[in-house]
Parts: C-alpha cells; sequence; structure tokens
C-alpha cells in the first residue's frame, strides 16, 4: 500500500539519502535530485549493526545528534523535513520507495568496504523493481580509483599519491544549494523504522559527560562556515609554522565539520584557494594547508584498498609484535594520569572537548604503543569512542602511521620523547597549564618534567607530586629501552632464515 495517492510517473518523488553529508550546499546527490524536477524526500537512516558500517562512538554519536537537528533545521527552513528511520538502511529504504512510490534515489558515495556492498545491494533492489539508484562523488577530492599508479600496486608513500593528484588537476568546483525546493509529503505514520532524534538516544543523558563537547563546537552548515572563514581570516596565514604548536589558535579545527560532512573538502579547498589568492598569501601556508586535505584523501583512499585497516597491521612483520597486556597501564593513559604533562594535557583535552591537537595526537599515540608497549588497535578503539571526528579511514591510518605499520609510516624505531616535544612545540606550557591546572603554577622549567622540581617549587606552586599530579607511570629511557628490544624481537621472529 502506498502512502501518497496514485500519482503519475513525472510526479512521482525521489528519496535523496543522507550519510556523511549533513549539508545542503556542495551536495551532489541532492542536486540531482532537485535538478530531476521531482519532489525530494530526505531521509537520514541510523544503521543497526548488521550493515558491517562501523558504529559511531560516544562522542561522533552526540555529534550526529547534533548534526541531524541542524540539518533538520535547515530543510525546514526550506519548507521541507528531515525524516529518520532506523533499522537495515536497505530494507527501510526500499519500504520507504514502496510506500512513497519513489522513483528512485540519489546518495553520494562512501568508500569503506561494508559501505560499498551495502550500496551495491541497495542499487540491485532499487533495479530490480524498476527504480533507479544512483550514487554520487563523495567527501574527497579524488575518488580513491580515479588516483592511478604506474603499477598495479596502490600507491604507498603519501608524497607520490598527491604528486598524482595534483597532476589530475584542482578539485571540481563546489556545487550550490539549490535555489528551488520542491518536497514530497509524507505521512510517517505507517513509514516502518520512523523515528524522532529524541528516540534515536543519541545523546549521553546520566552521566551527562558532554559539557565540553556543547561548548566546544557548534553544529551545522553555518557553524562549519563560521570556522571556516575565521581560520581563512586569521589562521592561514602562518599556518605551517603555526599548526605543531597546540597552545596556539593555528590549525582549522574543521575536522569535525569534515567529519560528518557539514563541509565537503571540495569547499575547504577552494575557499583556502580562491582566499589565498585574494589575499596573496604565502604558497606555503596554502600548500601544506591543501596538502593536509591530502593526507585525509590518502587515508580514504588507504581504506579503499585495504578495507580492514581498523584491524589489521598493514605490514604483517607486526603481527609478531609482543605487545604487553596491561588493562591498568591503558586505563592510566586513557584519563591522562601517566605523570607526562603533555601527554596528560593531550588526554584530558580529548575527554573534555572530543578532539585533540595533530601534534598531541602523535605524542600521546607514540607514548601508548611504545612507551606502554600496547596495541595500537587499543588507542584507536579508545580514540573511536572519544573523539567527535572519529573517523573510519583516518583514525586507524594515523594509529598504523605513529605505531610504524601503516603505510608511509613513521619508523617505529623514532621514539617521540613527550618532554623534548612539550619543550618544543609548548614552550610556555600554555597548552599544558591549560589542561593540567594542578601543575599551572611551576616553572617553565620543570613544567613538561614536574618530578625535577625542588620541594620548595612544589610547594610555592601548590601541587603535592605524587598525589594531586602523579609520578610517571614508567622512565623515558625504560620506556624506550623495553620498545627498541620488542621491536628487535619482532624483527627477529619475521626475519626470513
Ligand atoms: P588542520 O591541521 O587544520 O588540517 C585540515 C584538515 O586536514 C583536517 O581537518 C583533517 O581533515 C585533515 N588532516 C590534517 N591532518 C591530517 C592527518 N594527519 N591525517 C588525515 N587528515 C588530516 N583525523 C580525523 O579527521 N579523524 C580521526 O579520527 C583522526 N584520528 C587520528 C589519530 C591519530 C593517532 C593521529 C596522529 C591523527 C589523527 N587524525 C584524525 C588526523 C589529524 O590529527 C586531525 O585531522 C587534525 O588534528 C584535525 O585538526 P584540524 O582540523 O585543526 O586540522
Amino acid at each position: 500500500m502506498s502512502l501518497v495517492p496514485d500519482i503519475d510517473e513525472g510526479s512521482r518523488p525521489v528519496i535523496v539519502w543522507f550519510r556523511d553529508d549533513l549539508r545542503l550546499a556542495d551536495h551532489p546527490a541532492l542536486d540531482a535530485a532537485q535538478r530531476s524536477g521531482r519532489p525530494l524526500i530526505c531521509v537520514y537512516v541510523v544503521e543497526d549493526a548488521h550493515s558491517g558500517v562501523r558504529a559511531p562512538g560516544g562522542a561522533l554519536r552526540w555529534w550526529l545528534h547534533q548534526g541531524l537537528q541542524a540539518l533538520g533545521n535547515n530543510l525546514l527552513r526550506q519548507g521541507g523535513e528531515l525524516l529518520l528511520l532506523s533499522g537495515q538502511a536497505s530494507q527501510r529504504l526500499l519500504e520507504l520507495a514502496m510506500r512513497t512510490q519513489a522513483a528512485g534515489i540519489f546518495w553520494n558515495r562512501r568508500y569503506g568496504q561494508a559501505e560499498r556492498s551495502q550500496d551495491a545491494q541497495i542499487k540491485q533492489l532499487f533495479r530490480e523493481q524498476g527504480r533507479f539508484a544512483n550514487s554520487l562523488p563523495g567527501a574527497v577530492l579524488y575518488e580513491p580509483w580515479t588516483v592511478r599508479p604506474g603499477d598495479d600496486r596502490p600507491y604507498q608513500v603519501f608524497s607520490a599519491y598527491w604528486r598524482a593528484c595534483q597532476r589530475l588537476g584542482p578539485p571540481s568546483m563546489p556545487l550550490p544549494r539549490p535555489a528551488r525546493w520542491l518536497f514530497a509529503e509524507v505521512d510517517r505514520r505507517g513509514v516502518a523504522g520512523c523515528t524522532s532524534l529524541a528516540d534515536l538516544d543519541l545523546q549521553p543523558r546520566h552521566p551527562d559527560w558532554a559539557g565540553g563537547l556543547r561548548d566546544a563546537w557548534a553544529a551545522g552548515e553555518d557553524g562549519a562556515w563560521r570556522r571556516l572563514e575565521e581560520f581563512l581570516d586569521e589562521t592561514l596565514q602562518g599556518y605551517a609554522e603555526g599548526r605543531d604548536f597546540p597552545g596556539r589558535d593555528a590549525c582549522s579545527r574543521l575536522s569535525p565539520y569534515l567529519r560528518l560532512g557539514h563541509l565537503s573538502p571540495r569547499q575547504v579547498w577552494h575557499a583556502v584557494w580562491s582566499s589565498a589568492t585574494m589575499h596573496r598569501l604565502s604558497g606555503q601556508d596554502v600548500d601544506k594547508f591543501l596538502s593536509e586535505l591530502g593526507w585525509r584523501d590518502f587515508c580514504y583512499y588507504l581504506h579503499y584498498h585495504y578495507p580492514d585497516l581498523s584491524r589489521h597491521n598493514l605490514q604483517p612483520s607486526f603481527d609478531a609484535m609482543p605487545w604487553r597486556d596491561d588493562a591498568g597501564a591503558l586505563r592510566t593513559w586513557q584519563q591522562g594520569r601517566t605523570g607526562f604533562p603533555l601527554v596528560d594535557a593531550g588526554m584530558r583535552e580529548l575527554w573534555s572537548t572530543g578532539w585533540m591537537h595533530n601534534r598531541v595526537r602523535m605524542v600521546v599515540a607514540s607514548f601508548l604503543v611504545k612507551h606502554l608497549l600496547l596495541d595500537w588497535r587499543h588507542g584507536e578503539a579508545w580514540f573511536w569512542d572519544t573523539l567527535v571526528d572519529a573517523d573510519a579511514a583516518s583514525n586507524p591510518a594515523s594509529w598504523q602511521w605513529v605505531a610504524g605499520c601503516g603505510m608511509d609510516a613513521a619508523p617505529y624505531f623514532r621514539i617521540f620523547n613527550p618532554v623534548l616535544q612539550g619543550q618544543k612545540f609548548d614552550p610556555h606550557g600554555d597548552y599544558i597549564r591549560r589542561w593540567v591546572p594542578e601543575l599551572a603554577k611551576l616553572p617553565d622549567r620543570v613544567l613538561q618534567q614536574p618530578w625535577t622540581a625542588t620541594a620548595a617549587q612544589a610547594r610555592a606552586a601548590g601541587v603535592r607530586l605524587g598525589q594531586d599530579y602523579p609520578l610517571p607511570c614508567v622512565e623515558h629511557a625504560l620506556g624506550r629501552e623495553r620498545a627498541l628490544q620488542a621491536y628487535a624481537q619482532m624483527r627477529g621472529r619475521t626475519r626470513p632464515d
């Protein structure tokens, strides 16, 4: 039975399936649907575990709630609505199409294995019923199969990959937001799986741990564009040098907006390019920033070619790594109580805001896999649960990069010293003082290694070391030595006879 009276072919509606693209501008699927001239049904499906698509962690669920709310409000302003469904996407969408006599469906592509299999299945189901199902380019600058290496092997090294992208020319121009809107009227009653934002229960309640996230992030396209414009006006100039300093406001903080597609990477690329041309900005800052967007694309490219990125070492020799099993050490790291101020500051920033500065992500990840000798998958899972930008491609690819088992990875034997990293990239301790306030009054000289403070310095700063702030959970030299021995052991085990 249909929920709309019989309608002639020309006015049958089309479904626009929103996924990681919660915006109205530069939305190829929405643009194609609108140009079809048919009334639109805009829908988001909160997928169940059967899809195989990685279920979002806690912070991303919170961010998804904000994003869906903002998109719903934007559609409402155009006279439409966002239909929320829960369940198995293929089943729900097909039922919706049958109920509403939809002629077909449009969506923007995702590039993981589970997502692609699901897309193929839905295309087949729709087409079997005489409906069309069209997918369009998704959240990348260059779709993975367009960047072709000389031989059969996918690119293994970022610089070669990025040069190949650049040879393809600039990414396509972003599409404008539709100028005219025509929505189908859908009676929600009887649409299988139809639900409300409140019933999706995406936000934490007891305890409500999202206060810091609410303070840090304004969702939606408007919030995203404000952030981008601030970055262009205030921070792009000087980005290449400043981006490594977590105490400065020197990077874009656009990753959460890119994650759920409040902005597309094409929009960011072109906004940066035109702002740089207009203000004659340094090529170095612009090139560096665009290459970071390139790293994001590279992660998507790797995820496309190596779907098991979050589970398996890209370099199989690491399967023999003698990781330790130490739940206590993992908890110490998660809670930001390692006794190394830069590591603890990062882990507390993550817990509080759902985001962490890139330099500090590298330091805390290195600390976990090297000083604590814990499997990178533990860290990846914790980030997955706590980051608002938790990304199925960038997160595992970056963890593997730090652990030394990824593509173009930092060698395992290069071990960050968290004290020296702090002295170099947070020389006045602005970042540490913000996130580890119990150390705020220590002088710069000892801030990065508080265990070297004299009793008088600690007393004057009002901190009791070992009580208010922990002593180091592992000595740097010992942790380093243990990591190197484990690495040598792994190589011994995997070295061919
Ligand atoms: P900017 O410096 O302003 O860069 C602009 C954009 O480029 C970012 O928004 C991001 O989309 C992209 N980008 C920048 N650096 C990288 C990078 N190294 N790899 C991939 N893309 C990059 N990024 C995520 O988006 N999601 C993740 O889950 C994620 N997990 C990470 C885990 C570890 C262990 C590490 C070391 C890095 C991880 N990153 C992840 C990459 C990077 O840390 C963040 O993208 C960056 O910190 C976001 O801040 P920003 O928007 O200010 O970046």
